[in-house]
């Protein structure tokens, strides 16, 4: 059986930062495996950019960020957490910098900064729309530097502990088809967001489809408030491919089909810049009162106009923007404007760890997307992720470097290899009559249906007996090609197992939770209920594989709850 101090599951930024970290303490074996080549996780899709408050064109401090932040989660997030997250940021983004990672600069060769949703000043730092793109590849590089062994394209089926602490994992080497136990004092997991749910309309990697949660959870660890699904307001019309919200940071407007800013009816004084919840329920109000534009396919829109940046802003700027509007919409955003609506794109909720992502299991560690801190609460700010990711990549790489330090490693039950294998076997011996195509689109559907921007009771109701009755049709999942080498219907049925069972706990919390804060808008309960939701949701599942949920206090330190106002 393979055997390391600690194994790392993700190469995103956050497992790469935490890789990093635990690279620094001498003589521990540490690996990485990743589903994909490193340098293809979702991280580098991202455009935008990271906030770190270094007041290069503005004054601005860690405080002030701390509390942007609190207010943009609607007062979910824990503060003590949050602060952590804003006083780590200009120094882990300096150790970036040295590191290699090529910001954009002002003409005095500061780091540049630019304005984004929620926030009082500009404060996020990019590198023109490829943010994360060059984050991640000078991340890898230190990685492949500081002699970071990696497991590449292997997946992660399942975890083994003993009720207390971590034995290991279970994955399948995607390139032979081979099941492995891999033994390990420490396991960080850091595989991703799950809004890959809704398959048909997200701005989410394939690979995003929840297998951290999902691994949790049937290891009986909780996750934290995961009713709570981002809607960026600006998905292409087609594709629901993103538009950084850098482009209406750099002054990109919204307009309806009577040619009106509608933002001034919803957020007077920051407009296009509110936070994404609310830019995503203002989009989707004009598209449903007939303000919005219906092209001959079906599909509604408002436009996205970047004409007034002018050719060199826009090529400076927004470079990645004006290929995909031209790849994917056949419109150069110099001439006219892009047709745009909200996408499913991030998660806020994940799996439950304190802050040094430490789990209720010792030893097992989760950072990044796929964990819940929580810095975000209910609405995360734009350009907080990268930083979430890199900041508790960091913190979660010192801690369990430590931690291995100090233990040894416990007995992995080898049967635990052997039900794995026969999972596996079992999807491919079973006389399924299920098509995954088919299953993933219901999937899609009936949680865009009941589970999003707008959301209420019955509709909820509903979703969630769908999307029992999905994950009852999935055991009958027929595998097409039964080949075991790189077989990619294996992985896609494997992840689409993941992407039920962490649907089911979205449409639990939602329906659980009676009131609307960020994201989570009910038109049943139109207003946020302090008194009795300013809580966190946990959910987990119990000994009957039924779902529990229970409820946790938010951290307040410094901002007391106060009307939402943009
Ligand atoms: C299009 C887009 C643009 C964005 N822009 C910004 C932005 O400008 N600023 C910002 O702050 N945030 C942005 N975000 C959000 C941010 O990029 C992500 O939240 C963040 O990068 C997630 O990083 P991560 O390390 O947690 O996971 P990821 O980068 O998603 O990596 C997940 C890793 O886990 C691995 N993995 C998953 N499951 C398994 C398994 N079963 N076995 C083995 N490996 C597995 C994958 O192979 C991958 O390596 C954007 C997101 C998107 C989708």
């Amino acid at each position: 059986m393979l055997q390391y101090d600690i194994v790392i599951v993700g190469a995103g930024g956050g497992g790469l930062y935490a890789a990093l970290e635990t690279s620094k303490k001498k003589g521990l074996k540490v690996a990485v495996i990743s589903k994909v080549f490193p340098t293809r996780s979702h991280t580098g899709a991202a455009q935008g950019g990271i906030n770190a408050a270094l007041g290069n064109v503005a004054p601005d401090s860690p405080e002030k960020h701390s509390y942007d932040t609190v207010k943009g989660s609607d007062f979910l997030a824990d503060q003590d957490a949050v602060e952590l997250m804003c006083e780590t940021a200009p120094k882990i983004i300096r150790e970036m910098e040295h590191m290699g990672l090529p910001f954009s600069r002002l003409e005095d060769g500061r780091i540049a900064q630019r304005p984004f949703g929620g926030a009082s000043f500009p404060r996020t730092c990019y590198a023109a729309d490829k943010t994360g793109h060059v984050m991640l590849q000078t991340l890898y590089e230190q990685c492949l530097k500081n002699n970071v062994t990696f497991l590449d394209e292997w997946f992660a089926l399942s975890l083994v502990h003993n009720g207390e602490r971590i034995a290991g994992i279970v994955a399948v080497d995607l390139k032979t088809g081979e099941v492995h136990g891999i033994r390990a004092k420490a396991v960080i997991l850091a595989t991703g967001g799950h809004a890959r749910i809704y398959w048909k309309r997200t701005s989410n990697a394939l690979g995003n489809t929840g297998d951290g949660p999902a691994m949790a959870l049937r290891a009986g660890i909780p996750l934290k408030d995961m009713e709570f699904v981002q809607f960026h307001p600006t998905g292409l019309r087609r594709t629901g491919i993103l538009v950084t919200e850098g482009a209406r940071g750099e002054g990109g407007y919204l307009i309806n089909n009577k040619g009106e800013r509608f933002m001034k009816r919803y957020a007077p004084e920051k407009m296009e810049l509110a936070p994404r919840d609310l830019v995503s329920r203002a989009i989707e109000t004009e598209i449903l009162e007939g303000r919005g534009f219906k092209d001959d396919e079906g599909n509604e829109f408002v436009y996205l106009d970047l004409r007034h940046l002018g050719r060199k802003k826009m090529l400076e700027r927004l470079p990645q923007i004006r290929e995909l509007a031209i790849d994917f919409e056949g419109v150069d955003p110099i001439e006219e404007p892009i047709p745009v609506r909200p996408t499913a794109h991030y998660s806020m909720g994940g799996i439950d760890t304190d802050i040094y992502g430490r789990t209720r299991i010792k030893g097992l560690y989760a950072v990044g997307e796929c964990a819940c801190v929580s810095v975000h609460g209910a609405n995360r700010l734009g350009g907080n992720s990268l930083l979430d990711i890199v900041v508790f990549g960091k913190i979660a790489g010192e801690d369990a470097a430590n931690y291995v330090s100090e233990v040894s490693f416990i007995p992995f039950e080898e049967s635990r290899v052997r039900d794995e294998e026969e999972r596996i076997e079992s999807l491919f011996s079973g006389d399924g009559t299920e098509r995954l195509a088919d299953l993933r689109n219901e999937l899609s559907d009936v949680m865009t249906y009941g589970a999003g921007i707008f959301r209420e009771e019955k509709k909820m109701r509903e979703t969630l007996e769908k999307v029992r009755e999905i994950k009852e049709r999935a055991k009958r999942l027929k595998i097409e090609d039964t080949e075991r080498v790189f077989n990619t219907n294996l992985q896609q049925t494997l992840e689409f197992l993941n992407m039920v069972e962490v649907a089911e706990t979205i449409v639990l919390g939602a329906i659980e939770r009676k009131e609307s804060r960020g994201a989570h808008f009910r038109l049943d309960y139109p207003k946020r209920d302090d008194e009795n939701f300013l809580k966190h949701s946990i959910i987990e599942k119990g000994e009957d594989g039924d779902l529990r949920i229970s409820w946790k206090p938010v951290k307040i330190t410094k901002f007391q709850p106060e009307e939402r106002k943009y």
